[in-house]
């Protein structure tokens, strides 16, 4: 059954939220990676502006104003946009709808944990994914897995949508986003 559509954009607009030249950064005093994943940096410039939604070389989706107003319109709940300090009309995206992944079900490959800070230096999902008591359609909004993905400091949550946002997305015509099936 489907469920939803997790979300992702490219890499594409030629940034990078964690600076080694930014002395705020709050990171790891043992593995070096960043402590806050959600950290918007002061000296952050989105070099490329090519799309509603795209993504740092660290894995930050960064979405448009309107991306924004679409989300406003429908009113969905729990989605956050950190507009982005030098460059205005450009949001940070987080999502505090958070759903549980199934570890039983979903095979996940981590190494390197970290005793400082907690986390894995990296950590995959094997596709397809599995959601815990999740066992009907996900309502019309947007989602965010409680467990972070991938490396070092890309790690984030997978976003996921419900059909109704993915239908109503595409009659938007918003540009940058890829989406992929989650069925249960
Ligand atoms: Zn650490």
């Amino acid at each position: 059954m489907l469920i939803g559509y997790a979300i992702f954009a490219q890499k594409d607009n030629d940034s990078c939220m964690f600076l080694s030249s930014d002395p705020n950064w709050p990171r790891c005093s043992k593995c070096g990676y960043t402590r806050d994943f959600d950290y918007v940096s002061p000296l952050f410039k989105l070099n490329k502006k090519l799309h509603d939604i795209s993504s740092t070389y660290d894995d930050k989706e960064i979405v448009t104003l309107r991306f924004k107003e679409f989300c406003v319109r429908n009113k969905y709940k729990g989605v956050v946009f950190k507009e982005l300090p030098n460059d205005p009309g450009f949001f940070k995206l987080e999502v505090k709808n958070i759903i549980k992944f199934d570890t039983e079900k979903t095979k996940l490959e981590h190494y390197k944990y970290c005793d400082k800070c907690h986390n894995y230096a990296s950590i995959t999902p094997a596709f397809p994914v599995f959601l815990k008591g999740i066992n009907k359609p996900l309502d019309d909004g947007f989602y965010a897995t409680d467990i972070h993905f991938a490396s070092g400091n890309e790690k984030g949550p997978l976003f996921i949508i419900g059909i109704k946002t993915y239908e109503k997305m595409k009659k938007e015509k918003l540009k940058g986003i890829f989406f992929d099936k989650i069925e249960q």
